[in-house]
């Protein structure tokens, strides 16, 4: 969309006329980041003697993403240098909040939400990833997790028609794409976008949901026509003619056995899973709105790991959510040592706006938090640990994404199973898969050596 209306990138911040900043809200303190990184660019520039660019030698800052969802004109107030803030669904109307600025406006903003905001359509040509390419299949969360304000930053959830999805994947195979991410916060939910499929009438009666935004009522979304997950899985890894296909993020409730038979059919759908659980007590998920039991939970689990092939599994947990006691605690313990992840995010719990948790009482001390996180990357630290010995002596395909940023001299890729290997480097193989066979461990990656030619 930039190159449509005459802009280039730079790599030399110094250079730059525009800076977009994109912005994540998950976890606290997001605001401040960014006007920490706006400081930190304009010392940066003024340290460039040989700046000119425009008049008074700053480029025009612009915030999109989740801050400038939430916060919106307050980032104004909050900085001068702000010109632009562009919603999370204002990206495919870029070229005219442009034109506007270019017009003499001194300030834009568009920050509209809407059920009917459009995807924005990429041309496989036009992306800047060489190997990789990442495809959103949804936009938005239904779900209204407790804890979590992407529904409010990011509207009602949509799925994107499955007949431009594999397209679009078709397209980037024909380009010789080697690997192809399907995203969305809850793709298991991709179709059922018609149907509210959030969590907010789950058993344990925790009372008003909260204040759940000015987006309308979410049970009144749109009729979709849109077929499930499973089967659009199914329909890329047959169509696309890409070697390796990966999701994420898996949503507890709406994963089925339906999907791990897709995989067991397919040999591009590559055996990893992101499968968050966020709590390993009962009473902790009611509170959290998940919408399914540990026992439910490990249910999917079982199904995964009776697949036809090996299936990684990673996962995300919340320590010090709001009551959490030591038992519960103790129960997010023993769910991680039986379920053994392969790799598992771990936060601590912080109260986002606007979500009905920030208002719940019995809010967990630093300290605590600070403890049971260790406790808990502890326990990780030594499955994961255990889990990726396993693979010493083994042969694993490896897409070959760039050189290590921390050894030049190696080589860095995922496997199919996305952990990270890196080996020396042996032959042009950039963005092609090889084989590697695996000869040591550390905690978060895997080394081994280039075995024969690329595959
Ligand atoms: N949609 C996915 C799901 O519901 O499982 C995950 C989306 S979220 C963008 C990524 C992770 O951030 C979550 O899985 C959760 O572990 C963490 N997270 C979200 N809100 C949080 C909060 N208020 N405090 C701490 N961690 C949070």
């Amino acid at each position: 969309m930039f190159s449509d209306i005459g802009y280039s990138q730079t790599s030399e911040v110094s250079e730059a006329d525009l800076v977009l900043l994109n912005t994540c809200m998950v976890r606290e303190k997001a605001a401040r980041k960014v006007f920490a990184r706006i400081n930190e660019i304009k010392n940066e520039i003024r340290g460039d003697q040989s700046r000119t660019a425009s008049d008074n030698g700053l480029p025009v800052f612009g915030v999109m993403g989740c801050v400038a969802q939430a916060e919106a004109d307050r980032l104004f107030e909050r900085s001068r240098d702000i010109k632009m803030v562009m919603g999370t669904q204002a990206i495919s109307r870029l070229p005219a909040l442009m034109e506007q600025l270019d017009k003499g406006f001194s300030r834009v903003i568009d920050v509209r939400l809407s059920k009917e905001s459009e995807f924005l359509e990429l041309e496989a040509s036009s992306r800047q990833t060489k190997h990789i390419a990442y495809i959103t299949i949804t936009e938005g969360c239904n779900k209204f997790c407790s804890f979590c304000i992407v529904p409010f930053t990011r509207g009602r959830e949509r799925s994107r028609p499955a007949g431009r999805i594999i397209d679009e994947a078709k397209a980037l195979g024909e380009q010789g794409y080697q690997e192809i991410h399907l995203l969305g916060q809850n793709v298991n939910s991709y179709g059922l976008s018609g149907r509210y499929h959030g969590n907010l009438g789950n058993p344990g009666n925790l009372g008003n949901p909260g204040n759940l935004g000015n987006l309308g009522n979410p049970a009144s979304a749109d009729a979709g026509d849109e077929i499930t997950f499973a089967k659009l899985l199914d329909r890329v890894a047959a169509e696309s003619g890409v070697p390796r296909i990966k999701y994420t993020t898996s949503y507890p409730r709406d994963f089925d056995e339906e999907i791990v038979r897709v995989m067991d059919a397919h040999e591009n759908l590559c055996e990893w899973i992101h499968l968050p659980a966020q709590a390993g007590s009962d009473r902790v998920l009611r509170a959290m709105r998940r919408g399914y039991t540990r026992r439910e939970y490990i249910e999917k689990i079982v199904d995964i790991k009776g697949a036809r092939r090996e299936i990684s599994i990673t996962g995300d947990m919340i320590v010090g959510f709001p009551g959490e006691t030591d038992d519960d605690f103790n129960e997010t313990m023993s769910l991680v040592a039986e379920v053994e992840y392969d790799g598992l995010y771990i936060f601590k719990y912080s109260p986002r706006p606007r979500t009905p948790a920030a208002a719940y009482a019995d809010s967990i001390p630093e300290e605590v938090k600070t403890e049971r996180f260790l406790r808990l990357q502890e326990l990780q630290d030594r499955i994961q640990r255990r889990r990726y010995e396993r693979y010493l002596g083994r042969t694993v395909e490896v897409l070959v994404e760039g050189t290590s940023s921390r050894s030049p001299s190696d080589y860095t890729g995922h496997t199919r199973c996305n952990k990270v290997v890196n080996f020396p480097i042996a032959a042009e193989a950039l963005g092609k898969l090889v084989n590697v066979n695996i000869n040591g461990v550390k905690s978060h990656s895997l080394y081994g050596e280039m075995a024969g030619d690329c595959v």
